[in-house]
């Protein structure tokens, strides 16, 4: 998986509607980041954002005390 893309879709299951931003969890996040992906496509509601893992590392939540799960 050494410098894959991952594609992730977030869909309400109250609505079925694409979630409004959507975004991987801390715990996805590492096992991204240690799967070796490079690229994480996220579709939102408005369209697609596209996530350069290495930021990810750079940028790491849990450093600035944030849980986000
Ligand atoms: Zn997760």
């Amino acid at each position: 998986m050494i410098d894959s893309k991952l594609y992730l879709v977030g869909i309400r299951k109250d609505t079925g509607e694409y979630e409004e931003d959507a975004d991987a969890c801390q715990l996805c996040k590492k096992m991204i980041i240690n799967a070796g992906i490079k690229e994480v496509i996220i579709k939102n509601k408005d369209g697609y954002k596209i996530i350069q893992v290495e930021d990810w590392v750079k940028n790491d939540d849990l450093l600035d005390g944030k849980i986000t799960y």
